[in-house]
């Protein structure tokens, strides 16, 4: 019967499918025992003030010890997260921990650098958001204007009307918002300027290929001068070498991430210094 099959023809019972469908469901199982244990980390990636290096703030991004697999990058179990509806639990227990971190640093008289967070696009809609927010902030004693949080362009995309009421009250709490990987959503101009935002982070797909790529070089230009019009700040992500930098400086791209400038580091806290006065 297989030989008859065309090749566009969908088998009903496809082993491969069969057995991605039962991975997925045991990655989610282990995924809801991770959240209770403490296999989930946070790795810390600075972003820099292209111009000087100095780091302005660090980005949260996890990672999952796994106890047979190893460390596993996000890509390796967002994706199981998001089906089963645990990225929301992971997103708020995420918002913890650096809420937790902020305070402690606060407390013992460190350096204040402001920490970004990823809210997922189902964390974004979900109901509680904004309660569990101010929840976290309240109860962890962390200060609002060090925590920035970073939502997809096609996240705030879905529901406008609701996405404006949002970003109002979170703007009105003192919590900065970026939109994260910029560039390959569909949002327009007139969207931007109804929208309390204060970054765009401008994906790595556009500052990859930046040395070679005239295209890339013109998409860029234009986001930063959209963004000095708008009084947005510029992250460009993904930044690796010095010529990139150098590309990203002479468009007037205020800020960077990437390897070129530091790795993603698993640390209990991203910056120690204390500052004397
Ligand atoms: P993102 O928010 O756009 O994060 C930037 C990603 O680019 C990170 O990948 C980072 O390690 C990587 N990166 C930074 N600099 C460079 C570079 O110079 N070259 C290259 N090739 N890559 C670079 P990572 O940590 O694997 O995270 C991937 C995505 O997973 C993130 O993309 C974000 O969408 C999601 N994610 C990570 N942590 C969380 C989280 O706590 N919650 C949620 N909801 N999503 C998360
Ligand atoms: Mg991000
Ligand atoms: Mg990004
Ligand atoms: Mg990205």
């Amino acid at each position: 019967a297989s030989k008859r099959r065309g090749k566009n023809c969908i088998a009903f019972f496809d082993p491969a499918m069969q057995q991605e469908a039962s991975r997925l469901m045991q990655l989610e199982e282990e995924l809801r025992a991770a959240l209770g244990r403490r296999e989930l980390v946070l790795a810390y990636q600075p972003i820099v003030e292209l111009s000087q290096q100095r780091t302005v703030a660090y980005e949260a991004l996890i990672r999952w010890h796994h106890p047979r697999h190893g460390w596993l990058a996000p890509s390796e179990f967002i994706p199981a997260a998001e089906q089963s509806g645990l990225i929301v639990a992971l997103g708020y227990r995420v918002l913890e921990t650096v809420c937790e971190m902020l305070a402690a640093a606060v407390a013992e008289g460190c350096e204040r650098v402001p920490v970004a967070v990823n809210i997922s696009p189902q964390q974004f809609r979900d109901k509680r958001f904004l309660q569990e927010v101010e929840r976290i902030l309240a109860q962890t004693g962390a200060p609002p204007g060090l925590l920035e949080l970073e939502i997809t362009e096609t996240s705030l995309m879905d529901n406008l009307e609701s996405t404006a009421a949002i970003l109002d009250e979170l703007q009105r709490i003192g919590l900065r918002i970026s939109i994260d990987d910029f560039g390959t959503g569909y949002s327009s101009l007139a969207l931007l300027k109804q929208l309390p935002v204060d970054t765009l982070k401008i994906d790595r797909c556009f500052v990859r290929d930046l040395e070679v790529d005239e295209g890339d070089r013109q998409i860029i230009q234009a986001v930063v001068a959209m963004a000095a019009k708008l009084h947005l700040d510029v992250v460009a992500e993904g930044v690796e070498s010095d010529a990139q930098r150098q590309w990203l400086l002479a468009f007037g791209c205020r800020c960077g991430q990437g390897y070129l400038f530091g790795r993603p580091q698993i640390v209990e806290r991203p910056f120690s210094g204390a500052v004397t006065a």
